[in-house]
């Protein structure tokens, strides 16, 4: 008999050899790697929803009557020789995982590896695309117009829907003015495995690994079925105010109408086509207007597609240690400061919005912190312009931020933190994704979110013990900088502006103090 062995973030029973996988004909192997468990620092959410989501699918596949060899073992290779030892299979075959490493080393072990369809795009689809450019760089914007007339998503006939391609400008309001309610996420019901499950996370942390972040709370779906409800509940109530204010930032709301997907397609428990066809449907049938439709589905055709083709084709490129900036700062203790149980929890009178204890003053960057504390999760421009720009800014070396976002979010994966950290985030690979560095002041964050009235610092200043860390740092990058980005035509202006500054070396000064600070955790 042969053997279909399932990875953890490959829970999907419709895609690859589980696909035609039959009760009676094949056996299914499930390990849970202990090495894998120790490997790193984990999001303990992002630890609960892996492991949970794994035994559900046994779950599922035994109810549908497969033979399932479920095992715990020291290592992905000793389930394995175990499995082999006892069942004594034909093949063994999987689906390729989503990372080079993890390749290798089914590669390693003889195992027979099918591709991977848990993309719309093939690698080997992206590879052609991008060569078919010759030195042309890889514009997202190119790829995504490429892959929305292959698929079809939001088209009359040649043209797109609505007339344009792209509704950002659309879309990048900031915070709506006055009170206003989002959506409530979903939540369920945490039930006896996820108890199961919490137990032996306890069990692991007592022996000495490291885990973050608050317990679950039933945000994170764990179950195929569970993950659909979120998506139906997302496209009846959230998707039709995602796009306005898809970039705004918002002390008072971690999720405003963002669709919280990106779990799920990255463990395989939704597909990216559902969702897609999910958001199409809405838009056809009147329920969602073309800027918001377009902004989701840009997300997961072009961006999230595009971020794994790059990945594929520049991981064993030395994609890994890119460094273009030279950019060798540890961690500040703003990332890496565990908060107090206060700043979790709260409790009587306790204030929703407070954000002491995560090692900062600066307001932005606590409140995110907060929310990755609560959810692992917080937007795209969270993710960029708050924590990848201080990153950016400071001079934090981009592995040690693409390190730490991956062991916080509940999303992460080498594929997507990669190409977003080192390409996106930090322009670590000296441009190859992105046309310039997302640097910004305190400005940009004024204007995108709510979190500098009441900050300790302020953002117009950028000299002097109010200055704002964003405003200073950011005049002090260009100049640090002007060099190389004299003659980047999206950057030009800012440089020369930086280079203008009557107050440029004090600004200069300020911020060598300022990193000092950062370092020390005082600012
Ligand atoms: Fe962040 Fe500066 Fe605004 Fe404070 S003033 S919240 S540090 S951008």
């Amino acid at each position: 008999m042969d053997t279909v062995w399932v990875l953890g973030d490959q829970l999907d029973r419709g895609v690859g050899p589980l696909a035609t996988a039959r009760p009676g004909h094949t056996r299914i192997l499930v390990v849970e790697s202990t090495a894998k468990l120790r490997s790193k620092a984990w999001h303990r959410q992002r630890l609960h929803l892996v492991l949970t989501a794994m035994r559900r699918l046994v779950g599922e596949l035994r109810a549908a009557g497969f033979e399932v060899d479920h095992r715990r073992s020291a290592s992905l290779a000793a389930g394995l020789a175990d499995h082999t030892a006892e069942h004594r299979p034909d093949r063994v075959v999987a689906m390729a995982p989503a990372s080079a490493a993890g390749r290798a080393r089914l590669a390693q072990l003889g195992v027979e590896q099918a591709p991977n369809e848990q993309f719309l795009c093939s690698e080997s689809d992206f590879a052609a695309w991008a060569d078919a450019r010759g030195p042309k760089r890889l514009v997202m914007e190119d790829f995504y117009r490429w892959r929305r007339r292959e698929l079809g998503y939001l088209m009359d006939g040649a043209e797109p829907c609505g007339g344009r391609w792209n509704f950002d400008h659309d879309n990048r309001q900031g915070p709506p003015r006055g009170p206003v309610s989002w959506p409530e996420p979903v939540r369920g019901e945490l039930d006896a495995l996820d108890g199961e499950v919490l137990a032996e996370l306890a069990a692991l942390e007592a022996s000495g690994v490291v885990l973050r972040g608050a317990v679950p709370d039933g945000t994170w779906a764990t179950s195929r079925a569970e993950a659909r409800r979120r998506l139906d509940h997302t496209v009846e109530h959230v998707l039709a105010r995602f796009g306005p204010h898809e970039d705004a930032m918002l002390s008072s709301s971690w999720a405003l109408a963002h669709t919280l997907l990106s779990p799920y397609l990255n463990l395989g428990l939704l597909r990216p086509a559902e969702v897609c066809d999910a958001a199409e449907a809405a838009y056809r049938a009147g329920a969602v207007p073309i800027a918001s439709a377009e902004g989701f589905i840009r997300q997961i055709i072009g961006w999230r597609e595009y971020v794994w083709g790059v990945y594929w084709r520049e991981v064993d490129r030395g994609y890994r240690t890119v460094n273009a900036l030279d950019a060798h700062r540890p961690l500040p203790p703003a990332f890496t400061t565990e908060p107090t149980d206060g700043a979790v929890t709260g409790g009587a009178g306790h204030d929703p919005l407070a954000v002491a204890g995560y090692g900062t003053e600066m307001r932005c960057v606590a409140h995110v912190r907060r929310d990755v504390h609560r959810y692992g999760w917080t937007h795209h421009i969270q993710r960029l312009m708050i924590l990848g720009n201080l990153a950016l800014l400071a001079g934090v070396q981009p592995q040690a931020l693409n390190d730490w976002m991956w062991a916080n979010f509940v999303d992460g994966a080498e594929w997507v933190m990669l190409p977003n950290v080192l390409g996106m985030a930090t322009y670590a690979d000296g441009g190859l994704m992105a046309t310039k560095p997302y640097a910004a002041g305190g400005a940009y964050i004024d204007r995108m979110s709510d979190y500098c009235t009441g900050c300790r610092y302020d953002r117009r200043r950028r000299t002097g013990p109010d200055a704002c860390p964003y405003t200073t740092l950011y005049w002090a990058f260009l100049a640090r900088h002007a060099e190389r980005f004299a003659r980047n035509p999206r950057l030009v202006r800012q440089v020369r502006a930086a280079e203008q500054l009557a107050d440029l070396d004090e600004v200069c000064r300020t911020a060598e103090a300022m990193l000092g600070r950062l370092d020390r955790g005082e600012l």
